[in-house]
């Protein structure tokens, strides 16, 4: 899922500083599990705009907002409160708020889309409901065959491919000593695994052009570009 916070109160109301009615438009996806944007969130967020003295025109939270066919089922049926506001704020990624925004045009809306959250990377739940941690940065290269299904990239503070700094200390790291070092976890788990000679096999630098953005993915031809 994409990891998301929330945006302090104040930088939110500074973006929809001048604006006086409001669309509220959440993320049933990923931003429900990260408890940013779900539509308890959304009801939240819009009492506190009424607090602050704006007009709410609807509270919608698409099951995933970042899916475009979501994205117009859930907002197509509230064009006319949408029509009715002078902003959008989106509590979802920054995928979410730009199909949202896409949305917005199609229906042929000229309003500001804005942004209640961070995305902050691809995580996954370790402790449900309480600790997402990135596992993947989606390099477009993966090498979890190599590393004992570790990822040097994501884990390791430098994304060093070729074993380790040199300053890892009782298996932490040296740039964060609280975690572990991501060499020492993928030493551990090729020994564990009888498969420690694959470490020796160099690995080549990655090949940069592939993360050339935005990356488009043709879905039929199984390639990305
Ligand atoms: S090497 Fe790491 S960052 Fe790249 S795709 Fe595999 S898990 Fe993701
Ligand atoms: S100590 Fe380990 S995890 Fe930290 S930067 Fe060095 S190799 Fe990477």
């Amino acid at each position: 899922m994409i990891g998301t916070t929330k945006k302090p109160l104040e930088e939110i109301l500074q973006a929809l500083a001048g604006y006086e009615k409001i669309a509220v438009v959440g993320c049933d996806g990923c931003a429900k599990v990260c408890m940013t944007g779900g539509l308890d969130q959304v009801k939240e967020l819009a009492a506190t705009l009424k607090e602050e003295g704006k007009e709410v025109t609807v509270e919608v939270s698409p099951e995933r907002t970042c899916n475009i066919m979501h994205s117009r089922n859930f907002l197509n049926p509230c064009k006319d409160q949408i029509a009715a506001a002078d902003a959008m704020i989106v509590l979802g990624c920054g995928g979410a708020v730009q199909i949202a925004r896409q949305t917005t045009e199609e229906m042929g809306l000229t309003i500001p889309v804005k942004v209640g959250l961070d995305s902050v990377g691809h995580m996954d739940m370790v402790i449900p409901g309480v600790m997402a941690m990135e596992q993947c940065q989606e390099c477009g290269q993966c090498i979890l065959n190599e590393t004992g299904g570790i990822c040097p990239v994501t884990k390791c503070a430098k994304s060093l491919l070729n074993g380790p700094c040199g300053g890892s200390e009782n298996g932490k790291c040296e740039v964060d000593p609280d975690r572990d070092c991501a060499w020492v976890l993928i030493y551990n788990r090729m020994a564990a695994l009888g498969e420690l000679e694959q470490l020796k096999r160099y690995m080549e630098p990655k090949d940069y052009s592939k993360m050339a953005k935005p990356r488009v993915l043709y879905i039929k031809e199984g390639r990305c570009a």
